[in-house]
């Protein structure tokens, strides 16, 4: 691809129209390692160091990014064989709530340990020779960076969730040097996820090293601004006096704690750390329809349901999606790896349901309200068609409003002044009177949603039959 059709139409499409996810697939996979991020505790955004480089390039920084067109219908064909009976959830075999037996795993998690207990399982049975996952980076402890784990040690390292930008994908780079028998196991948020899956499709060498992905819920990032602005809020100006940044330390459902190098910990309760979304939110997450990372093996996510959050500990949704992500899942359980309890798909889906109809419905209010101001907005394949009740219209108008103040500089400024306590505790009532006074609206036809989806396309590669299951390869077949 000329320079015209590679990083180019990237630029002038995706990263200068607002749609880049940062997923950091197209630094990985330029050949000559040409992109980069710039400003990386800023917008970070991808950029090239040297526009030749692009002659003669096949152009995968384009056609594997994650962040203008995402075609769910083919994604499910790839990864699963099939299209979702359930647009929420996404193609899935099993439901289960639960956690890791290992308590030093368990409690190292962000909620049940079970992502960590996975990549863990997989490494210790030699079905995988290492596993992408984020770590911080030691020079520069404020920073997350992805790198293959290859022992329990460095996945338990990597363990808990980052809620700042971090382009995972970068780690392509690293895969590509592994030998071509390289089995990699790859840890990631739906928009990372999404790049992988549309790479491995189009044939990528490195992205075909990757035989499990186990993925995370996700329903936003942040700017590094909000490590920032939390910083402020106790006098500290300087983000390199940080030597250690947690967002979910200790006992579920976990604290926001940024150690600094002279010892003093600052934390708030994750409920309160809550109040740095509005304002410091990456405005692609507002468009971005995928909650329950949907073409990964194996999913998981905070089971969010006052039944588990009273026991204490850490409890994970697990979602078996694949043959291959529901054999580990059945082989850990027998282990004794997991303690899980199926759960049923209506209770799954109202554990999340504030979250899903952010995503489900929620985002195509915006991307329809993006295109009609002539913005560029992503592309999915696949939309609702029941229109929304006019509450739940307003309600969007209000939230868009909300988002908007939030994200002005004055409004961050200000919010960095409030003492901690104060700023979470206003959040939390905040919170909890509109999740009342919301929720009517948000519920109201959520569940009786159509969606219509295009025909899936044809993908250069197929996933070898015996990694799909029977459904899935007899759909293969057909395919050819
Ligand atoms: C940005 C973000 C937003 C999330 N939003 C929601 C939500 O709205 N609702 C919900 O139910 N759950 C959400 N989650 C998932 C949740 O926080 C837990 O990760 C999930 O419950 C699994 O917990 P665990 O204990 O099994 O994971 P762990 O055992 O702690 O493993 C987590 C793994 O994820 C990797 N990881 C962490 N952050 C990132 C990142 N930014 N990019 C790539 N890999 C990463 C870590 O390296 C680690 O390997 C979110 C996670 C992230 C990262």
């Amino acid at each position: 691809m000329s320079e015209a059709g590679g990083f180019e139409k990237l630029r002038r499409e995706v990263i200068d129209t607002g749609l880049c996810t940062r997923c950091g697939s197209c630094v990985g996979v330029c050949p000559p390692g040409a992109i980069e991020f710039r400003e990386p505790l800023g917008v970070s955004l991808p950029a090239i160091r040297d526009s030749a480089a692009c002659e003669g390039c096949p152009g995968h920084c384009y056609t594997g990014c994650s962040g203008g067109a995402v075609h769910f219908p083919t994604l499910a064909a790839f990864t699963h064989g099939r299209q979702p009976a359930n647009p929420y959830l996404g193609v899935f075999q099993s439901l289960y709530v639960g956690h890791a037996n290992d308590e030093h795993v368990r409690r190292a998690g962000a909620s049940g340990g079970i992502i960590s207990a996975t990549a863990i399982y997989m490494l210790e049975h030699d079905m995988v020779d290492g596993v992408v996952a984020l770590g911080a980076n030691r020079e520069e402890p404020w920073r997350f960076e992805p790198r293959i784990a290859r022992s329990r040690a460095e996945v338990l390292e990597c363990a808990q969730s980052k809620y700042s930008i971090s382009p995972a994908n970068v780690i392509l780079r690293e895969l590509d040097k592994e030998a071509p028998g390289f089995r990699a196991a790859f840890i990631g948020i739906p928009c990372q996820v999404h790049a992988i899956r549309k790479l491995q499709a189009d044939g990528h060498p490195a992205a075909r090293k990757i035989r499990y992905v186990i993925g995370s819920y996700c329903g936003n990032i942040l700017h590094f601004d909000a490590v920032r602005g939390f910083l402020a809020k106790h006098g500290v100006a300087d983000y390199t006096a940080i030597s250690r940044l947690e967002y979910r330390a200790g006992e579920w459902p976990g604290k926001m704690r940024v150690t600094l190098v002279d010892g003093r910990v600052l934390e708030m309760p994750k409920f309160y750390a809550n109040y740095l979304i509005p304002f410091y939110m990456m405005r692609r997450c507002l468009t971005c329809t995928d909650l329950a990372n949907e073409f990964s093996d194996i999913s998981g996510g905070d089971a969010w349901a006052p039944v588990y959050e009273e026991r204490g500990k850490g409890f994970s949704l697990i979602m078996g999606r694949t043959d291959r992500g529901q054999r580990v899942i059945e082989e850990m359980i027998r282990k004794g790896r997991l303690t899980v309890e199926p759960v049923e798909e209506g209770f799954t889906v109202n554990m999340h349901s504030h979250m899903l109809d952010f995503k489900k419905r929620g985002a195509f209010l915006r991307i329809d309200a993006m295109r009609a101001r002539g913005k560029a907005v992503p592309s999915y394949g696949f939309r609702p068609v029941t229109p929304a009740p006019f509450g739940r219209r307003a309600f969007e108008v209000l939230l868009r409003l909300i988002y908007g103040v939030c994200s002005l500089r004055l409004s961050q400024w200000t919010v960095a002044q409030l003492p901690t306590g104060l700023t979470g505790r206003l959040f939390e009532q905040a919170r909890r009177r509109w999740k009342g006074v919301t929720k009517s609206t948000k519920r109201k036809g959520f569940s009786e949603i159509e969606f219509t989806f295009e025909p899936p396309r044809q993908t250069v590669y197929q996933l070898p039959a015996e990694e799909l299951g029977e459904q899935s390869a007899a759909l293969a077949e057909r395919a050819e």
